[in-house]
């Protein structure tokens, strides 16, 4: 039973944060709970900045994880645009950007991810575009709003999802888009070069112009403003914006100065946590982006960088520190929308992990499932414009069960089917 006379402190306004505080108040906690953001927003959902709010279709209230009223309906105390700038463990104390210091019983390190910057010259001209934060969002809508009004272009640097989600929302803007990417295909190292290429040939089928196995090496400007940007094969592509959609790093600045464990750089960075999301201090937990953490179903340590791993790693960590005997053993689930395609894919199948890519329903049509297998198991699988399919392919992928690849790929054979009388 946790005193009511304690303090739990929830570091990131984001929505790994805001969960955490509403699931420690429906778990009764009747202590003190303090979110510290350093934006000016209340916690809000990203998905959208890069869809619906970023083409205009949602606008700036839909985005909000709760309505303004909650926090303080809650007892949750908000302190937004609050940097905090140092954890003190031995005194438990955290430190803000003003200087004021709040001591902690509990602690939870929500800090997300930031956008990695491109390296190069010409960065800080204006129409160089990141897109992390609702502002980010806001700017970069109006600069594709009146790029599709003066046929401008826009350049993409990075086939990842993002890059791939804004390129969607500009041409239905009416811009210009080129995507620069080094590896051949887009999301070649989350779904490999056959399923890669279907994005190619989507976006190409609206519009968007690729140029694969290069690298942008600078931004050239006129009067401060994008004229053009080279690549490292000497190309230069006119653009009057540029995206840097390269990824993102963990925020773990905080969790590094204060001697936290953190996990290798190789296997996702981020702070380390065990199943139940607590760090290397007994009293600190993390969750969402930042975390990186045990996953019993997968046997190793994962960071997920997607809206669900945050929605449901803020709960898990409340109830942690709670005290309650909680641990986040989720697949790792995330969806993503580009023109009239859809999708959500469920697992995690790294670059080498997998031996065999099997889908089953029409490819050509872009209506079926992906599955990536290792020695007949299913990995990750990825339904697209099929729905309603989650909970047996994250099944399939629990089960561990080895299954026929000819009976995975035949849209006859219901996927229960593969795993019953497994679990
Ligand atoms: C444009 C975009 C589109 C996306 N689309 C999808 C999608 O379609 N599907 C999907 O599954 N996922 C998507 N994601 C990923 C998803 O939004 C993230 O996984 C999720 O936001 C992670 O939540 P979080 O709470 O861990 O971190 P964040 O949302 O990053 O929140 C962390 C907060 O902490 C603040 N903070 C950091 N350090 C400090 C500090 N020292 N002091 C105070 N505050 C601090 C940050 O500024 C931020 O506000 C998208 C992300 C982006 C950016």
């Amino acid at each position: 039973m946790v005193d009511a006379d304690q303090t739990f402190v929830i570091v990131g306004g984001g929505l790994a944060g805001a969960k955490a505080a509403q699931t420690l108040r429906s778990e009764n906690f009747s202590g003190r709970v303090i979110l510290i953001g350093d934006e000016l927003d209340p916690p809000y959902e990203r998905p959208p900045l890069s869809k619906g709010f970023l083409t205009g279709e949602k606008d700036r209230a839909s985005v909000f994880v709760h309505e303004p009223g909650w926090y303080a309906n809650h007892d949750v105390e908000l302190h937004l645009g609050q940097t905090v700038t140092h954890l003190d463990r031995a005194a438990k104390t955290v430190r803000l950007g003003d200087g004021s210091v709040i001591r902690y019983d509990k602690l939870l390190l929500a800090t997300g991810a930031e956008p990695r910057r491109l390296d190069i010259p010409g960065t800080d001209l204006a129409g160089v575009h990141h897109l992390r934060r609702i502002a980010h969002a806001e700017l970069l809508r109006g600069t594709l709003a009146s790029l599709g009004r003066e046929n401008g272009r826009l350049l993409i640097a990075g086939a990842g999802w993002i890059g791939l989600e804004v390129a969607a929302a500009a041409r239905g803007y009416g811009v210009e888009v080129t995507i620069v990417e080094p590896e051949p295909t887009p999301l070649h190292s989350v779904l490999g070069p056959q399923l890669g290429s279907l994005f190619t040939d989507l976006h190409r089928q609206h519009g968007v112009t690729f140029h694969f196995g290069a690298r942008l090496t600078a931004i050239t400007g006129q009067d401060g403003m994008v004229f053009a940007a080279t690549t490292d094969d000497g190309d230069e592509h006119p653009a009057h914006a540029v995206l840097a959609a390269i990824g993102a790093a963990p925020r773990t600045a905080l969790a590094e100065n204060a001697g936290l464990a953190l996990a290798p750089r190789e296997e996702g960075g981020g702070i380390a946590v065990d199943a139940s999301l607590r760090t290397s201090d007994p009293d600190i937990y993390a969750a969402g982006d930042v975390a990186n953490a045990e996953t019993p179903h997968l046997g190793h340590r994962v960071r997920v960088e997607h809206w669900a791993n945050a929605l449901n790693g803020g709960p898990c960590a409340a109830r942690s520190m709670l005290g309650q005997d909680a641990a986040h053993d989720r697949v790792p689930y995330f969806f993503s929308d580009q023109y009239d395609l859809g999708l959500e894919y469920s697992g995690h199948a790294a670059p080498g992990q997998y031996d065999q890519v099997v889908c089953r329903g029409d490819v050509g049509k872009r209506e079926f499932i992906a599955f990536w297998l290792r020695e007949g198991r299913v990995l990750a699988g990825m339904n697209v414009n099929v729905w309603d399919v989650t909970d047996p392919v994250q099944r399939l992928i629990r089960s561990r069960v080895q299954v026929d690849p000819e009976r995975l790929s035949d849209p006859d054979t219901p996927l229960e089917s593969l795993v019953e009388g497994h679990l």
